[in-house]
């Protein structure tokens, strides 16, 4: 098959086969596939909006059996306040906006639960995603199946809609087998049994010779983050004053986690864009990570491979 690479816009050939896994998008690459966006919008305070939590709160929806809202305290003094679950038919899925009534919705909910009622003036951040759920009829989107779709038709893509976050691995499974079968290998997924890139023992994290914070992110591979803070002074300085992210973060995140653009880094790779007031010296210092990234020329921090259990 001919590809193109939609960011250099180089061509080339190669012999695979298509995985359609685009969630929300994808039954535009599944003909018969109905898909259904539900959108999670979040809020972001302060920790001293809120006294402080130092556990997860969660609170009844009142008039809904099942339904919470809750807050999970977050690194940086921040809590997170989440979520709805509201269709959202033609929404734009690339940056979905937190509408007004989501966030009142959530401020008025949760100050059911603290002495304090939290108002707009609580809130330094606002992010919503949309989950792409496998359509059905009838009902809202609270009560669409979670569970996921493989279609392997004849002729065309595997797809795999719908599932969870905490599916994922499932998911991968089920979709890289049939793609196995197709290529006629009876050879199973070996998913089960990748660790994740960084991941140890709770004991074995407690050895890792690096700052708690960067073992929280990065587990074992924490030390190779620490090793970039020590080449240059700014590296290892918090890329926003009280977030605890470091100009390391960024530049690890270039040249060993494929990120591409600043807004991968602020976005993606960190959450420092979830504070509105904090967006703008993270992507000043996103660019300086790339520009010093690029002047490292590929000798820093080739990608390592998988680790082993
Ligand atoms: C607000 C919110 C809260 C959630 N909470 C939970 C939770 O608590 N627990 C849980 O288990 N799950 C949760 N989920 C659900 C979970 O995030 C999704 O089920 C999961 O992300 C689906 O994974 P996916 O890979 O199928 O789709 P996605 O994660 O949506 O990934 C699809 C990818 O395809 C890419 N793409 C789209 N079109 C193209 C194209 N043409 N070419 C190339 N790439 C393309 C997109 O950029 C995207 O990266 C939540 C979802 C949301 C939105």
């Amino acid at each position: 098959m001919q590809l193109t690479d939609l960011l250099t816009g180089q061509t080339l050939t190669a012999r695979g086969m298509v995985v359609n896994a685009t969630g929300v998008w994808a039954a535009d690459h599944a003909p018969g596939l109905a898909m259904t966006a539900s959108r999670g919008s979040h809020l972001v305070v302060r920790a001293a909006s809120l006294g402080w939590p130092r556990a997860v709160v969660s609170t009844a929806v009142p008039g809904h059996f099942g339904r919470f809202v809750f807050a999970i305290p977050h690194a940086d003094g921040l809590v997170h306040i989440g979520l709805t679950d509201e269709p959202a038919p033609g929404v734009d899925g690339i940056a979905p906006a937190v509408p007004d009534a989501d966030e009142t919705f959530l401020l008025e909910t949760m100050s059911r639960a603290f002495a304090r009622r939290l108002t707009p003036a609580d809130v330094v951040g606002r992010y919503a995603g949309l989950r792409p759920l496998v359509s059905a009829a009838g009902g809202g989107t609270a009560d669409i199946s979670r569970r996921h779709l493989l279609i392997t038709p004849d002729g065309g893509p595997v797809t795999i809609a719908g599932g969870k976050l905490t599916t994922y691995r499932v998911m991968a499974r089920d979709a890289v087998d049939a793609v196995a079968r197709r290529l006629g290998s009876a050879a199973p997924s070996r998913t089960a049994d990748l660790p994740l890139l960084g991941a140890a023992s709770a004991a074995k994290l407690r050895s890792v010779a690096a700052p708690p914070e960067l073992v929280r992110r990065y587990g074992t591979l924490a030390p190779d983050v620490q090793a970039l803070a020590a080449l240059d002074p700014w590296l290892a300085e918090p890329v926003v004053p009280g977030r605890s992210t470091i100009a390391a973060e960024l530049v690890y995140g270039v040249l060993a986690e494929g990120a591409l653009t600043a807004e991968d880094l602020v976005e993606r790779r960190t959450r420092l864009s979830l504070v509105d007031a904090d967006r703008a010296v993270a992507l000043a210092a996103a660019h300086r990570a790339l520009d010093w990234a690029a002047s490292t020329h590929g000798r820093l921090c080739a990608p390592r491979p998988l680790a082993r259990p």
